[in-house]
This record gives structure tokens, C-alpha cells and sequence, in this order.
């Protein structure tokens, strides 16, 4: 039997500037995490999200976090998390001493339920993180006006959704600060990296701060504040800013590749997508479909013996030992729970060409065909 080149789930593309840019920072001796890069990636990204300003960090889960500190979370504060997310989210907050509260989402956008999310909120809420999973933007009217009313600030966790928008506007522009993640399989990427947006400018400035060790700014070692190392290095921002010289091409061949697999899968009637509502532009993050509990791991594993690295949906949170303490007695997960057994990701990054696509649908097709 002949066996066929591996497709991989996510790799990088890295055939812009990239080389030259980094090769620039290695000639002139700025590696570290000063030097033209950082600023450039930070007001650029910013800009093109529709923010004033850019914390560049130096990962996802951090920039989460400097946003939580920020904010001032401490003990006794509840954070609102979806149940159904990558763990970073709910990590973060537990990094500050703050209580999770975890909240179903919804079957249909697999994003966390508005409605349930209400009845979410007590006296101690200060925080709803919302994260727009797979690259569909959540009900960001809702959430902010429910924000307003109960005086909550709010933090998109953006990083599966670069250059997403929700009713004309980008994803990232809504809330109090919008954080954003560059590891390897992201939208773009910087290796590893993250950043925070703000309109904010004392959020800002404090995000600045909290960033560089806590140091008072214009001062040699005076530190006012405890603060953290999450600096982003100017390499990394190198990176960063050539992947953003190519980010519409990117999300224009993302949403091709969407479109060549639901043109090969849409005729099967046990696949299902996830359903972009009316006045949202998602964006594809990976491909993800979503099929009978009963075969999604048995897919998995006949695409693997094709060569094909298929990925299952997240695990629900409230699944995992180290947050089960934090689900209350009345919240159920039915959604999160039927999502993360139906679900599975398909290889999805620039460069896999329609062949390939054809091929992950037919080795799906058969499998399905056979049983
Ligand atoms: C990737 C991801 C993160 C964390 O980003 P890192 O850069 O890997 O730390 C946070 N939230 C979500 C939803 C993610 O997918």
C-alpha cells in the first residue's frame, strides 16, 4: 500500500519578510526585548484591530493574566469562563486568586451561552471573560450590555479569532481589554507570543508597567508595584509584524479552505460546521466539524492510519480534575459536553492546497461510506 505524505493539523507559513526582519534584529545586536520591532508590531496590530493601544507579550496565557492584574482581580473576585475553551483562559484566572465560574455554551456557535451567563452573574462577578472559539465571534452586544448593567469589565480572549468581526467591528475592539495569542497554530503567528489591546490609557500604562517587573517608568530599578516578566522579544515582534503584512491574504485562503471542505462534506448528512450567524464574519482558525459521538474517535484514528492528524474538540472544563472544584451545583454542561464528544479539527494552514483537502473529505467519506 502506498502511503501518502503526512498532512499535518496546523503548521506556520513563514515565506514573507520574516527572515529579513529577524536577520536584521541577529545583525544589530537587538534580540532581546527592546529595539523597532516591539512598537512597530504593537501600534500596527493594534490599529488593524481598531484599538488604540498594544501590550505585545510574551505568550497568550500571559497576556491574559497582565489583563487580569490589571484590572485588579484578586481573592474573592468571580471571573465568568466558558466551560468549553482551551484551559489558558481558566488558568489565568485561578493565577490571580480569583474564583472561575464556568458557563455552558451554545450547541449551535459552540460560544459561551449569553443567556445562561446572566443568571451566572452574583454580587462577586467583576469579570466575564468571553472567547470566540474556532474564529466565531460571540453575541458581543449582549455581553456588553450586560457588562454595563452589572458594572463588570469584560476581556475577549481573541486567540483563535484574529481579524474576526461582529457587526462591522473587530473582535478585540468591544471589551475593556481583548488578548490575543501568536503560538505556532494561530491565525498568525510569532512562535511563541501574545498581546493585549486596550482603549484604555491608564490600563494601559498599567499593563506597561506590570509587563517589565513592575518598574516605574523613566526610573533605574525603582519598582512601585510587583510586577512580571512577560516581555515579548523584538525577534518575535520581527516575526509578528510580517505575518500582519500578510494577514488578509491569510484569512481570504483560511476562509477558502472552509469553503473547498464544506463543499466536500456538506452532503454527508451525519457531518455538522458550526453556525456563523447573520452580521458576523468569522474567521477559520482550524477547520472543525462536528459528527456522531460514536464515530468521532474512530475517524480520528482512520484518518491517522491515512496519514491524516486530525485533532478532538477541547475537553470541557469542568471535566478536568483541576477545576471541577469550581462547578457550582445548579450549572449543567450539556452543550460543552455533546461538543467536545462530536467534535474534531482538520488540518487547516496556508499552503495545504485543494488536493489535500480533497483527500482529508474522501478518507472521511469513505469512512463514513463503509460503516
Ligand atoms: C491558544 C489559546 C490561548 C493561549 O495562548 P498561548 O499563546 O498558547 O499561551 C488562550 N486562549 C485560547 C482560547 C487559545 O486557543
Amino acid at each position: 500500500m502506498k502511503i501518502e505524505k503526512k498532512i499535518p493539523t496546523s503548521q506556520p507559513y513563514l515565506k514573507g519578510n520574516e527572515l529579513k526582519y529577524v536577520s536584521s534584529c541577529v545583525k544589530n545586536n537587538w534580540i532581546s526585548s527592546q529595539g523597532e520591532f516591539i512598537s512597530q508590531f504593537e501600534n500596527k496590530f493594534a490599529k488593524y484591530c481598531g484599538c488604540k493601544y498594544g501590550v505585545a507579550v510574551s505568550n497568550g496565557t500571559v497576556a491574559l493574566h497582565l489583563a487580569l492584574v490589571a484590572l485588579g482581580l484578586g481573592r474573592g473576585d468571580e471571573v465568568i469562563v466558558p466551560d468549553l475553551t482551551f484551559v489558558a483562559t481558566i488558568n489565568a484566572v485561578i493565577y490571580t486568586g480569583a474564583t472561575p465560574v464556568l458557563v455552558d455554551v451554545d450547541y449551535k456557535t459552540w460560544n459561551i451561552n449569553a443567556e445562561l451567563l446572566q443568571g451566572a452573574i452574583t454580587k462577586r462577578t467583576k469579570v466575564i471573560i468571553p472567547v470566540h472559539l474556532y474564529g466565531l465571534p460571540c453575541k458581543m452586544d449582549e455581553i456588553m450590555k450586560m457588562a454595563k448593567q452589572h458594572h463588570l469589565f469584560v476581556i475577549e480572549d481573541c486567540a483563535e479569532a484574529h481579524g474576526a468581526k461582529y457587526k462591522g467591528k473587530m473582535v478585540g475592539s468591544f471589551s475593556d481589554i481583548s488578548c490575543f495569542s501568536f503560538f505556532g497554530n494561530k491565525i498568525m503567528t510569532t512562535g511563541e507570543g501574545g498581546m493585549c489591546l486596550t482603549n484604555n490609557e491608564d490600563l494601559y500604562k498599567k499593563m506597561h508597567i506590570l509587563r517589565d517587573h513592575g518598574k516605574t517608568p523613566g526610573k533605574q530599578y525603582l519598582h512601585e508595584v510587583v510586577g512580571f516578566n512577560y516581555r515579548m522579544t523584538n525577534m518575535q515582534a520581527a516575526v509578528g509584524l510580517a505575518q500582519l503584512e500578510k494577514i488578509d491574504r491569510f484569512l481570504k485562503e483560511r476562509d477558502k479552505i472552509a469553503k473547498v471542505y464544506e463543499r466536500f462534506l456538506s452532503k454527508n448528512p451525519q457531518i455538522f460546521f458550526q453556525a456563523p450567524r447573520p452580521g458576523v464574519r468569522n474567521v477559520t482558525w482550524l477547520f472543525t466539524i462536528l459528527v456522531p459521538k460514536s464515530h468521532r474517535n474512530k475517524l480520528i484514528d482512520f484518518l491517522s492510519k491515512k496519514n491524516i492528524d486530525a485533532r478532538p474538540m477541547f475537553i470541557p472544563l469542568h471535566q478536568m480534575p483541576p477545576y471541577t472544584k469550581y462547578i457550582s451545583p445548579a450549572s449543567k454542561f450539556n452543550d460543552s459536553n455533546k461538543l467536545s464528544e462530536e467534535g474534531l479539527s482538520l488540518p487547516t494552514f496556508i499552503g495545504l492546497k485543494a488536493n489535500d483537502i480533497k483527500r482529508v473529505a474522501d478518507v472521511i467519506n469513505e469512512y463514513f461510506n463503509k460503516i
